[in-house]
Parts: C-alpha cells; structure tokens; sequence
C-alpha cells in the first residue's frame, strides 16, 4: 500500500510537475496509511459485529491480524463449549445418580427454600415439583414434629414423620434428617423406615409372645411344685399334679422345639435338590401320626375318619428338598386337621399334580372352619383364633408359620380357604422342580 502511494505521487508529480519528488511521495505514503487504516477498520468492525452477535456459524475470514483474532476467538469458543458441555454431562450424570437413589434428597438455600428434590423426596413428603420449588418446605409439611425438628440448632438427630401414603391399613414411616452445608443451605434426607419400625414392632411383640407363652406353663409348674412341697398329699394326689406338671413341662419343649426350628428356617440356606423323600412315606408316617392323635384327642369319643389319598395320575413321587423339613410342614397341618376337628370327622389328604407341573398336597378337614377375618393372619406367630383351644389342645401358636417358611423356603406356598361351620382347607403348592415321578402312574392320565 505504501509502495502504491509513493508511486501514485510520483506519478502526480511526473502530470503535475509542481512539488519535488520527495514530497509527492510523501503525500502519497500518507494517502496510503490512511486508505490501509480504513480497510483495518472495516475489517476490526466486521470482527466486532460478530463477536457482539455471538453467532459461531457467522464467523468472517478477514485476511491479516482480524483473521487471526477469529481463529483464536473460535477456538476458544469451541473450548469452553467443550468443558460446559463435559461439565453439564456430570451434572446431568450426577443427577440421575441421586435420581435413583432410595433415598430422598431436598436441597434448601439459606431461607430454607427449595433449590431442588428428588423424585423419592417429593413422593415421601408429598411434595409436587415443579410447583413447590422455591416453597419455604415449612409452609409445605406442617408437621409438628418436623417444624420443632428444623427450629432445632442441633441437627445431629434425625425425625420421623408419616409418609404421604399413610394410611392406618397401610403405614408409612419416613426418617427425615437434614446436614447443614455451604453458607446457611441445608441437605435434607430422606428415608422408608416403614418395614425397619414394623421389623422392630415384631421383634418387640415375638419377645413378649416368647415371654408370655413361657411364663404361663412355668407359673403352674411353679404353684404345683410348692403344693407338693408343701401339702401332705396322697400318692394318687401326687401322681395327679405330677401329670399336670408333665404336661406343662411338655408345653415348654414343644414351644422351645418350635422356636428352635423356626430359628433354624430362617437362618440356613434354601434346601439343596439331592436328598429325595419318598412321598408314600411322607403319608404313611402323618397317617400313623394322625391315627395316634386322634385316638389321644378323642377322649373314648369316635375317632376321626383319616384318609390319604394319592391321584392315580401320580405314581411313585419323590419330594426333592429338605425331608425333614417338608415332613414337619405336612406333619403340622394334619395334626392341626385332627387337634381343631371334633371327635368323627372327617379329615383327608389328597395328593395331586398340578396343570403349571406343581404338586399340591391338601389337607382337608369338617371341623369347625375359621371366620375369614382370621385367615390372612393365621401365619403371623403365636396367632390363634381360639386361644384355649390351642393350648388345650398342646399347640404352640407357631405351627402354620413354620409350614409358611418351609414352603417358602421350597419356592412353594401355603394357601387357606375355610369357612365357618363348613370345615377348612389347607393346601400345600411344590414347583415343578421341587418333585419327580419314580413309577409310571398307576392308570393312564388323561
Ligand atoms: P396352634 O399351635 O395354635 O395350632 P398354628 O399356627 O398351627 O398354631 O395355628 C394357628 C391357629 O389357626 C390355631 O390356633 C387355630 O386357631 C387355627 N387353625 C389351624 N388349623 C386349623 C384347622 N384345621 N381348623 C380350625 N382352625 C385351625
């Protein structure tokens, strides 16, 4: 450019004639620098209108310095794209982690707002989001418990309210417990403590059952210990209370027998598939049980009607799980059949293939049926429909949940249908991988 200029003014000079050479070439120098800072400054102001329109795609190619600058400029755009976007896709992965977590977690800034919540939080506090974001969570959950808890300067504690579900059929206990953090904000978690206070509720109530159910027989045994110490009794006298001790002490293994297995149950591993038990065996060995029973619980009364039944469509079967275990199950209901079904009823057992390859074994019995009220919980320990029935008749309380565990333990079930005056029905349900045919089947199935 400058080169042009000095040769536009020596030209000038050549057609004009009137200044020295060196002052035309001056002239034109400076025509030069100036028409050269102009083009610069069209170029700087395309730049600038870029850059203040922000727009990457629009970028100029000017030629020189500018071009350089919208390379540089570009590049360090397309930089921080990168490391925003890296840095949204943490967040975002951050986010979905706390997302899945089965903890609830709120998040309130110094005025104790909401900044943000998880999915779980907002259904355990019945909280609704967006609509309740930046809500004071004071005015939302109006809990006492919870307003006493967040006036509290020590956080250390936790609190726990009723769940948004919270029904008195359906309780919902949710653990709350908030950590301050950063300049006044506070992370609030929360947690489903329904099942761990029902655990601990059960645990309580098995310890008193436990207690209670001891306590009886050892307050009779006691008393007739200090008659016989203390009363000049006849012999026959004695051998009376000396039955009657018997038979408490007898209450007192049976119940330890009972909590012994059911302890068992739940601590050892799911029954292995190798150790077959015969199913004709099983039946044979509760039959000469049942018939024993019946003959003590009828007292000179007719004795039960029993009769075992195997479907012809069966054959030879073998049980493929814990004998022992399975024995006991079948073993408890037939003699529940014969302790609750008055002196010439009837009571049967029918083995039979199920359509799904199951087994099913039924315990079928005319004695007096059970209300339907207490059927769903006839599993729960040391439940009884007729408390002194029970014990009179020796039970524990423990019978039907031990059979619960151990069909539970074989992938199996127990499941009950009774009515009141109309007998009861309990039926045991093996998988298909829990039994195997020995023999053919004794006629041909249909
Ligand atoms: P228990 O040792 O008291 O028999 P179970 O757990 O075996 O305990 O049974 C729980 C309750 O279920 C019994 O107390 C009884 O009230 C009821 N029950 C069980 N089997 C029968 C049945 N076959 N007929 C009527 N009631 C039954």
């Amino acid at each position: 450019m400058l080169i042009l200029g000095v040769g536009v003014g020596l030209y000038w000079d050549s057609l004009q004639n009137l200044h020295t050479a060196w002052l035309s070439a001056a002239w034109g120098a400076l025509l030069a620098v100036m028409l050269w800072s102009l083009v610069d400054t069209l170029r700087g102001l395309r730049v600038l209108a870029w850059l203040r329109k922000g727009d990457m795609a629009m970028a100029p190619h000017p030629m020189g310095l500018w071009g350089e600058v919208v390379d540089r400029t570009r590049r360090l755009v397309r930089l921080r794209e990168r490391a925003l976007s890296e840095s949204e896709q943490r967040l975002k992965d951050f986010l979905s982690a706390i997302q899945a977590s089965p903890n609830g977690v709120v998040l309130l800034d110094a005025d104790s707002q909401i900044e943000w919540c998880n999915q779980m939080a907002a259904q355990q506090l019945g909280l609704d989001i967006p609509r309740d974001l930046k809500q004071r969570i004071g005015n939302l959950l109006r809990d006492p418990g919870f307003t006493a808890y967040m006036a509290n300067p020590d956080s250390s504690a936790s609190v726990v309210l009723q769940g948004r579900n919270h029904r008195v059929d359906h309780p919902e206990r949710v653990s709350l417990q908030r950590h301050p953090y950063g300049d006044g904000k506070q992370l609030l978690l929360t947690r489903d403590v329904t099942a761990l206070e029902q655990a601990e509720a059960m645990r309580r109530d098995f310890v008193a059952n436990v207690s209670h159910e001891i306590r009886t027989p050892l307050t009779v045994l006691s008393g007739f210990v200090e008659t016989l110490q203390n009363l000049p009794l006849a012999p026959d006298e004695q051998q009376h209370y000396l039955a009657l001790m018997a038979t408490q002490a007898h209450r007192m293994q049976s119940l330890v027998e009972d909590l012994l297995t059911l302890s068992r149950l739940e601590g050892s591993p799911v029954p292995g598939y190798h150790s077959p038990l015969d199913l004709s065996r099983l039946l044979r060995d509760c039959e000469q049980e049942a018939r024993a029973l019946s003959a003590s619980v009828v007292q000179g009364g007719p004795a039960h009607a029993v009769t075992f039944v195997v479907a012809p469509a069966l054959g030879g079967v073998q049980l493929l799980g814990d004998g022992r275990e399975l024995q006991s199950a079948v073993s408890n209901l037939v003699s529940n059949a014969v302790r609750y079904t008055p002196a010439g009823g009837r009571i049967q057992l029918t083995a039979l293939p199920q359509d799904d390859g199951g087994l099913s074994v039924q315990i079928q019995d005319s004695g007096p049926g059970i209300a339907p009220e207490h059927v769903p919980r006839l599993t729960e320990r040391f439940y009884r429909v007729d408390r002194s029935r029970s014990r009179e008749s020796g039970g524990t309380g423990l019978g039907l949940a031990i059979v619960k565990h151990v069909m539970q333990r074989h992938g199996g079930s127990l499941s009950i249908h009774s009515e009141v005056g109309q007998g009861s029905c309990f039926t045991l349900k093996l998988p298909a991988d829990r039994w195997r045919a020995t023999t053919r089947p004794a006629t041909p199935q249909l």
